[in-house]
């Protein structure tokens, strides 16, 4: 590699970890239920997609996203379960909390992924980085029976890529020394926050690898990419610019919108327009104050006033009518009843933050996002200019295929109670290695 760029002559003048959940959602149905450890089992019964491919799934080429009903023909004997997210949220949960013990700065960045800043606490726990995160990592496995990824290494950046190096239960430290021999093992496609459309373009630079992006320089990189891009760019070289954010959420307020209808309706089609237009409502006015929203939340009201509802948290926030709209239709095909009459729709945005805090990573297609970006703008200036809902989404009036839901899937944790629980209220956190 002739004349090797060396970014950082020290180990460690930040220590960010990051760690990921092998298999995560299996992974907790085998914690909670060993009779299913070292078996091929995968979740997402209810939807007819695998959701989670436990290893021993994978290792027979079982993926997730592939049909459930390709997936039991390439394998007659896999055990197909349906999602049970109270239970994955608990586990998630227990293990940022174990990551607090360590350090207060952890961040929750998805229910199976959490990033933590450990600068400067080797004094406090009288333990090298490296010791840490195996203690981390070992308290995990020994308290939820799960394995988790690691990486250890200088920024977010860096530390998201390394996690992903060696799994399951691998541990990959990535010293300052060190950055330019593993980043040459790594492919762009590899890289956190360079999304595919990037990669591509890269790619005719003739830049393959994270350390061929790397060697780039500066301005080179500010001429071709956007923002995320450029800081990724920073990162990698182990200059940490995106901090580990602990604050869940940046803001409790919300924004609600909710219209009684001037009659009562029968009509599914007539109460999902009046849906829509809440949404569209909630989303100008959210976008008006330069927020996004991570959390969304729906009620149908019936005519004899009580009412339904169902949210979503949303692994990335947005602030784009166009791309929730497909998410509000699915929780209002699961809401909405036949032969119901109902008398308002509602909608709330909750977790709102500020539109300048944008988090890099999250974007897995960064052009399609600022598309969807552009779009709210344009109908933004012209629901201004001409009044609101001149431009309105188009989806309101179309109709899709309902989804068949089976509510006689139940989770395995649903049909195995503890003593002390009923369908209601569940003691709080299980780990169930208890052979019955
Ligand atoms: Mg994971």
């Amino acid at each position: 590699m002739g004349n090797d760029m060396l970014f950082i002559n020290g180990s460690f003048p930040r220590a960010i970890v990051h760690i990921d959940g092998d298999a995560f959602f299996t992974s907790v149905e085998q914690s909670m239920n060993p009779s299913l450890k070292g078996k091929p089992v995968v979740s997402g019964q209810e939807r007819g997609i695998i959701a989670c491919a436990s290893y021993e799934a994978k290792a027979l080429g079982i993926k997730r996203g592939v049909s459930l009903w390709d997936a039991r023909k390439a394998c007659p004997h896999l055990i197909v379960l349906p999602s049970d997210y109270e239970s994955y949220s608990l586990y998630s949960k227990r293990m940022f909390e174990i990551m607090r013990r360590y350090t207060p700065t952890v961040e929750e960045y998805s229910i199976d992924e959490g990033f933590a800043d450990l600068t400067g606490l080797r004094r406090v726990h009288r333990m090298s980085y490296e010791q840490i995160v195996r203690s981390m990592q070992k308290a995990i496995q020994d308290e939820l029976d799960l394995t988790v990824s690691v990486g250890l290494s200088l920024s977010k950046g860096l530390c998201k890529i390394a996690s992903d190096y060696r799994k399951p239960n691998g541990f990959t430290a990535v010293r300052g020394r060190h950055i330019h021999l593993f980043l040459q093992r790594i492919p762009t496609k590899e890289v956190w926050g360079l999304g595919p459309n990037s990669v591509q373009m890269l790619q005719k630079y003739g830049v393959h690898t994270a350390y061929d992006f790397v060697q780039r320089p500066e301005k080179w990189v500010d001429k071709l990419l956007h923002k995320p891009g450029r800081e990724i760019w920073h990162e990698l070289r182990g200059k940490s610019l995106l901090p580990v954010n602990p604050e869940p959420t940046r803001a409790y307020q919300s924004i609600g919108k909710g219209k009684t209808f001037s009659a009562p309706s029968r009509d599914p089609q007539f109460v999902y327009a009046k849906l829509v237009r809440n949404v569209e409502s909630a989303f100008i006015k959210m976008r008006r104050h330069q927020h996004r929203t991570a959390e969304v939340y729906i009620s149908l009201r019936y005519s004899d006033y009580r009412q339904r509802g169902l949210g979503v948290r949303l692994n990335r926030a947005t602030d784009s009518t166009q791309e929730i709209l497909p998410i509000i239709r699915r929780l209002f095909d699961q809401l909405i009843e036949p032969n119901r009459e109902y008398r308002a729709t509602q909608v709330w945005l909750t977790r709102l933050e500020s539109a300048d805090t944008r988090q890099l990573g999250l974007f897995d297609n960064q052009i399609q996002i600022e598309r969807y970006e552009a779009l709210s703008t344009t109908i933004d200036e012209i629901n201004a200019r001409f009044g609101k809902h001149k431009i309105a989404a188009a989806t309101a009036l179309t109709l899709q295929q309902r989804n068949e839901n089976s509510r006689t899937q139940l989770p395995w944790r649903k049909l195995h109670l503890l003593n002390g629980e009923n369908g209601r209220q569940r003691l709080y956190l299980p780990r169930l290695n208890i052979a019955v």
